[in-house]
């Protein structure tokens, strides 16, 4: 097969840039090493600049139709003090609110919509596992599929392939680890209908939980300090229940739902980037260029945002079939601010309030022991339409520059 830009990873990053490619007249296939876009625990927030770039691309009204939540205010109870960590309402965006939507629905969104591009294809069940290379230059990928092995040539390869990118790893580029102090617990537990709804985030002495609301279920998010999840298991499933009862006592009557170590999934949390994001005929963007941390839930918003911008930069020079390494070079330079104080800003979070509330004693939890930068949100209300930008816009967010080819089905 040969194609313009073969993108390797079916996430957000990459059906974003192959749906915007394809759009804009490119043959494209983006190749997904899993059967579908089921799987869970990757995140379901789609920021307001997100809902943006849906709305310059005519789906915003198509987009919310399918089924969400609508978070106006993300809230929170530290150490007992009711707070509202950011406010959307103020912003400058069409939406002045998250959506909260599972990501398969999001992806399956893109998906078909994408169908309607002669340019568009995805293949499923589809693992890339190497490079194809021409002198030095990358021309194109192996990957694996059900009926066998495939080769794909392509004027470009990107790796869209998340944190354990196979691509950024073939194609020799080095990775920046910037460390965490934290790793997250992922489980359901049933929501019934007289359930309080108003906090997204826990805090209290030792513990930190997020429930994000899934409708019927809730989504809950248990950060533990890093390596903790082992000496956790050691003390038993029951521990892990009656932490969860004693920061969120209503659950106390269906943790009981967890059980057994298998209901429990651990996530490592990574926060890293990419010293170059390319080389000949290759570029990373989103998780494979820069993993970001849960804080904030900006990872899918910024791997967006790396397609946009990948797609206003490139289209010209795929269209002409004369990629060079000076405009994958481009992109980096646009994306590599954004990324780099979003990882700031995470990385001060999660020295300065995750782990300072994982390692209080039980004791400390008095108003005495509330974060700074949480009493002044408490204090002074105006400020949380500061968090509300960097988490809801972030840092230079990207419009559609792209123009839809005349052909579609
Ligand atoms: C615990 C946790 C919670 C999070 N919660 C949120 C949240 O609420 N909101 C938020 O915005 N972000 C969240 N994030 C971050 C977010 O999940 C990522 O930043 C975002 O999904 C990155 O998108 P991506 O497309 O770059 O990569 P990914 O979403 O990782 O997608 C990569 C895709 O590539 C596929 N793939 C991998 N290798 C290959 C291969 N060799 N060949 C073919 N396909 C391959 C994978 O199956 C996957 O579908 C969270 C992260 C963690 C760790």
């Amino acid at each position: 097969m040969r194609v313009g830009c073969c993108i390797a990873g079916g996430g957000p990053a990459g059906m974003m840039l192959g749906y915007l490619l394809a759009r804009a007249g490119i043959e494209v296939v983006v190749l997904e090493k899993h059967a579908d876009f089921l799987r869970d625990f990757r995140g379901d927030t789609v920021h307001p600049s997100t809902l943006d770039v849906i709305a310059e691309l005519g789906l915003l009204e198509a987009f919310l139709a399918r089924p969400h939540q609508e978070v106006a205010k993300l809230t929170g109870i530290v150490m007992g003090h009711d707070v509202t960590l950011a406010d959307f309402t103020h912003l400058h965006t069409r939406c002045k609110f998250i959506a909260l939507m599972p990501q398969w629905e999001f992806l399956n969104f893109l998906a078909e919509n994408g169908r309607r591009f002669p340019a568009f294809r995805v293949m499923m069940s589809a693992q890339v596992t190497e490079l194809v290379r021409d002198g030095g230059a990358v021309v194109g990928v192996r990957a694996t599929t059900q009926d066998g092995p495939i080769e794909i040539r392509a004027d470009l390869v990107v790796g869209a392939d998340g944190r354990h990118s196979t691509v950024r790893a073939a194609a020799g580029l080095t990775v920046r680890d910037l460390g965490a102090p934290i790793d997250v617990l992922w489980m359901q537990l049933s929501k019934h209908a007289d359930d309080p709804n108003s906090a997204l985030g826990r805090f209290v002495a030792g513990h930190v939980l997020v429930t994000l609301d899934r409708g019927d279920y809730w989504q809950c998010a248990f950060v533990i300090p890093k390596g903790g999840f082992d000496a956790l298991r050691a003390r038993g499933l029951q521990t892990l229940r009656d932490d969860l009862v004693a920061i969120a006592p209503f659950l106390h009557d269906r943790v009981d739902e967890l059980r057994s170590w298998d209901d429990v999934k651990l996530l490592v949390v990574t926060v890293d980037r990419l010293r170059r994001w390319h080389a000949p005929g290759v570029l990373c963007i989103g998780d494979a260029a820069h993993a970001m941390s849960p804080i904030g839930g900006v990872g899918i918003n910024l791997a967006i945002q790396d397609a946009v911008a990948a797609a206003n930069l490139l289209v010209e020079p795929l269209r002409a079939r004369s990629v060079t390494e000076r405009d994958l070079a481009a992109v980096e330079r646009r994306r590599t601010f954004p990324v780099r104080v979003t990882q700031a800003i995470q990385v001060f979070a999660q020295d300065r309030i995750f782990r300072s509330v994982l390692g209080a004693p039980a004791a400390a939890a008095t108003p005495q022991a509330v974060p700074l930068p949480v009493r002044l949100l408490r204090r002074f209300p105006f400020l949380q339409r500061i968090p509300a930008r960097v988490v809801g816009v972030g840092v230079r967010p990207e419009h559609v520059r792209t123009r839809p080819s005349t052909s579609s089905r």
